[in-house]
């Protein structure tokens, strides 16, 4: 199906082979992108625009294929790198209203009217009349300039930031200016997730490999070989996230030797593998049968990747692939004294955990999110954080992500030491019988846990698995075995004003929320503002007052899940109704998630269908776990 709709599309500025790619020809694929919500019709434009850019680059050129791809997802470089857009609406206005002179009042009414900066770019660019029709924009161009505004910073690089943009808007033709303010402001709002970029770099790959080998196959083995090497592509970058390591290398070996050049590299900071929720403790047994698993605690903190380099530099990263170490200044001194002598490079997986300075007990994540995320002094630090290791992905040169768990765990202790109130094995048992599982559960929360985390320890199963969610890892989380088994992590996609003493603020039933907190929601929310909703959300019956561009992300909990005639929650999964949640309350704020992160329909779908299961087992007299 991804082939026979991976038609030639009709682009602008055709360009010839060693030609830099024109921008126009990246706007008009955005545009046919976000004019449709098929994820296949998105996958398949996509596919055929980078087919042409590889097609046409000249030889051995990878920055060509490198800057698209960026674009696409609207980012510079790799997560970890963190030089990112999204520059504040006054600079743009002050931009625009340069560029085009228009007044900068007359642009604000316009922005109000129209909810989308960048459409009020295009406008205003479109109804101004030129005399020379400027030089046409390439990618090179918009990357540099995309580039040097995300990277300066201090005394006047306001002004810096102004006199760029204004300079690229003067050059903007037909729907350019739209993308680049939208590219600036860090939203692109065309529904472009990652992942369909994955899969449009392999197929193009594939294609192009194809062409040039000038083999002809049937239908169904093409398609087999799109699947096949889509699958390699994500597999390949979730070890190696770097789009700057793996687009040189596809390009050179192609995607069948991929696997071989791209892995795991200290110093690339990996999608960490997920865990599945459990509703009962029976089910854990279920789940594994009869196969030998590990209960730990499930420790209530922040997810450290802790990587240690060829140069022996070392390196936290959040769940999100952010650099930490500015955030941590206290564990990058701890943590030399927890690693034993002939243990060189390495990447480990841990929660970071604040706990009490003096009785060395376990504090709430609350405790460590207090904490500032930048430019942290040891001296002005008043939480103390405890490392709580519980997996070894990478020792001594060499990836371990295929091993056995029973292994990695060994490796992990043999070559780490423990530090009292610094480093710390996850604490384990491996339990048989549910009765043991519960023990092991009570005595987690007692000693401040959420609950277990349940792995397999044998065999292929038990293999990392990077940025995958299986049932090979079970969360079992105490609170949550009264309702779905989990809580949901949910983007803010719409929101009601207040009544009453709340206008200024969304949220009109929102009881339980203090006025702080609905001012601070309030404020982190405003300026994603949109007057209509995204292209790919899928409208129900519910009509908020505001739109937002998703991206904050909520950890909500709710009693249990109802199919709803107006949600539209994995509508289509479980019937033709979505689902909603029922008393859903809110538990805090996901900064280390993206939107991308949140929990997908799929998931809701799993979690409803366990939850009819459980009730229709509690209706028979069988549950009771
Ligand atoms: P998810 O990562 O599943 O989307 P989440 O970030 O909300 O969800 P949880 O669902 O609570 O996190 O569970 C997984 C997280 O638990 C891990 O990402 C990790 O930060 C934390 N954790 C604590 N202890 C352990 C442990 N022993 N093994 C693995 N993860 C652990």
């Amino acid at each position: 199906a991804a082939l026979s709709k991976t038609k030639e599309v009709d682009l602008p500025g055709g360009w010839k082979v060693g030609d830099p790619v024109p921008y126009a020809a990246l706007a008009k694929v955005f545009s046919l992108i976000e004019a449709t919500t098929k994820r296949l019709e998105k996958t398949s434009l996509l596919t055929s625009f980078l087919l042409l850019v590889i097609r046409r680059r000249a030889k051995g050129d990878t920055q060509s294929l490198l800057q698209a791809v960026y674009l696409c997802i609207n980012r510079l470089c790799p997560d970890y790198v963190g030089i990112e857009l999204g520059i504040g609406e006054s600079l743009l206005i002050k931009a625009i209203s340069e560029s085009t002179g228009r007044s900068m009042s007359v642009v604000k009414a316009d922005l109000k009217k129209e909810g989308d900066l960048g459409l009020v770019a295009m406008n205003s660019k479109n109804s101004q009349k030129t005399l020379f029709k400027p030089k046409p924009l390439t990618l090179p161009t918009v990357f540099k300039n995309l580039k040097e505004i995300a990277l300066s910073s201090g005394h006047s690089s306001q002004n810096k930031k102004v006199s760029i943009i204004t300079k690229l808007l003067a050059s903007c033709q037909g729907q350019e200016a739209k993308y680049i303010v939208r590219s600036l402001e860090g939203k692109l709002r065309i529904g472009n997730a990652e992942r369909t970029v994955l899969v449009a770099l392999a197929h193009a790959v594939v294609l192009a490999e194809q062409e040039s080998s000038n083999k002809r196959s049937s239908k169904e083995k093409l398609t087999e070989r799109l699947e096949e090497a889509a699958s390699i592509l994500k597999q390949v970058y979730s070890e190696l996230p770097s789009y700057d390591l793996v687009i040189p290398a596809l390009l050179d070996v192609g995607i069948d030797r991929l696997q071989e050049v791209c892995k795991l590299t200290p110093g690339v900071p990996l999608k960490p593998m997920l865990a599945k929720p459990t509703k009962a403790i029976g089910e854990v047994l279920d789940k594994f049968e009869g196969k030998k698993f590990t209960c730990e605690y499930k420790y209530d903190g922040e997810r450290a990747q802790v990587h240690k380099l060829e140069d022996g530099t070392i390196a936290v990263f959040s769940r999100n692939s952010e650099d930490m170490s500015k955030k941590y200044p206290d564990l990058m001194e701890q943590l030399p004294r927890c690693i034993k002598d002939g243990t060189k490079t390495f990447v480990f997986d841990a929660e970071a955990v604040a706990i009490d300075k003096d009785t060395g007990k376990l504090m709430p994540f609350q405790e460590l999110s207090r904490r500032k995320r930048k430019d942290v002094k040891v001296e002005d630090i008043k939480v103390r954080v405890c490392l709580f290791a519980f997996d070894l992905l990478y020792l001594n040169g060499e990836p371990l992500l295929q091993k056995d768990f029973e292994g990695r765990r060994a490796l992990l202790k043999e070559h780490f030491q423990p530090v009292d109130g610094e480093f710390q094995f996850a604490k384990a048992s491996d339990c048989e019988t549910t009765d043991e599982i519960q023990a092991f559960l009570e005595e987690s929360v007692k000693d401040g846990c959420e609950g277990l985390m349940v792995k397999m320890l044998e065999g292929e199963l038990s293999h990392y698995q990077p940025s995958r969610r299986t049932v090979n890892w079970l969360k079992l989380k105490k609170d949550y075995l009264a309702g779905v088994g989990d809580s949901l992590d949910l983007v803010v996609v719409g929101g009601y004003y207040g009544k009453g003493k709340r206008t200024n603020v969304y949220g009109a039933s929102a009881p339980g929320f203090s006025d702080e907190a609905l001012q601070a929601h309030y404020e982190a929310l405003k300026s994603l503002e949109m007057s209509s909703p995204r292209g790919d959300i899928k409208v129900g019956g519910a009509k908020p007052d505001v739109w937002f561009e998703p991206k904050v992300v909520w950890e909500v909990l709710t009693a249990d899940l109802s199919l709803s005639p107006i949600y539209t929650a994995a509508q289509g999964l479980v019937e033709e109704r979505g689902i909603s949640l029922r008393f859903p309350r809110f538990i805090r704020v996901r900064d280390d998630k993206a939107a991308d992160d949140a929990t997908g329909p799929e998931q809701i779908a799993e979690m409803y269908q366990r939850q009819a299961l459980a009730q229709s087992k509690g209706k028979k007299g069988k549950g009771g776990d």
